[in-house]
């Protein structure tokens, strides 16, 4: 089993390695208990296509129940071009009910306590299932994408979880993304060509204006130290609702 102290060797031997090379190191080291949670943006894309170079991805999603439907086509266009099997996770049904019985489809619009309610239900318990028995989860955090993830290294642990999780693009900027994608004909999620920088839930995202942060079209109405939904907590989720989601 990884521990936190062997994760921190790990972080110090791969801090300037070259994204390929840690997505090659992550497959060797943690085999088919490896995953990568992918929402099929550009980065989880690349990680994708980078994992396949050495290796057969295996990855899941968060189908949140509030989706934009581009992001299953973006699913579809990804699986086919890597031949991937996608897990999705849901979820809980009652939770849903009980959520939308008690306060509503739209919620998360009336106060943070009520948007991290949602992110929890929807988000953060699904992610808790879909880790649940991995040894090591990929992303395709960048440090630059928030100043919620400045400091992100490519190997840390996951306080959360209790894992390790590996952030090999964490050094790359979006230009260094799209460079690859478009050397190497990665699929690009259709909303990307749309305005859309960073993609979520389709009534918490917007397109950006040129010029404006890339995270900046989630959560707009939000501060950007809040613009994090509680899939990258940076400790443990004593209670959710009152951490950084
Ligand atoms: S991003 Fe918006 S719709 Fe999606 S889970 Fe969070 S609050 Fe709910």
């Amino acid at each position: 089993m990884s521990d936190e102290q062997t994760t921190r060797q790990w972080a110090d031997k791969l801090a300037q390695a070259e994204p390929g090379a840690i997505v090659a190191w992550a497959a060797g080291e943690f085999g088919e208990r490896l995953v990568l949670a992918c929402s099929f943006s550009l980065e989880d894309a690349v990680v994708v296509d980078l994992w396949a170079r050495v290796g057969v991805p295996r990855l899941f999603a968060l189908d949140t129940g509030r989706l934009p439907e581009e992001t299953f086509i973006a699913a579809e266009a990804l699986a086919s071009r890597y031949d991937l099997r996608i897990e999705w996770y849901h979820p809980e049904a009652t939770a849903i009910e009980h959520l939308l019985a008690s306060k509503g489809p739209l919620s998360f619009l009336d106060s943070l306590d009520n948007r991290h309610e949602c992110c929890r239900i929807r988000k953060v318990e699904p992610l808790a299932r879909a880790l649940d028995g991995r040894a090591a989860w990929l992303t395709g955090l960048r440090r630059d994408q928030a100043t919620t993830r400045t400091d992100i290294g490519v190997v840390e642990w996951d306080a959360a979880h209790r894992l390790p999780k590996i952030n090999p693009l964490a050094g790359w900027t979006r230009a260094d993304v799209e460079a690859h994608a478009a050397a190497h004909g990665v699929p690009v999620h259709p909303l990307h060509r749309r305005g859309y920088p960073s993609i979520g839930c389709a009534p918490c995202t917007r397109a950006v204006a040129d010029g404006q942060h890339e995270r900046s079209g989630r959560w707009w109405w939000e501060s950007p130290e809040q613009k994090e939904c509680g899939l990258h907590l940076r400790r443990p989720a004593v209670d959710p609702s009152a951490a950084n989601i």
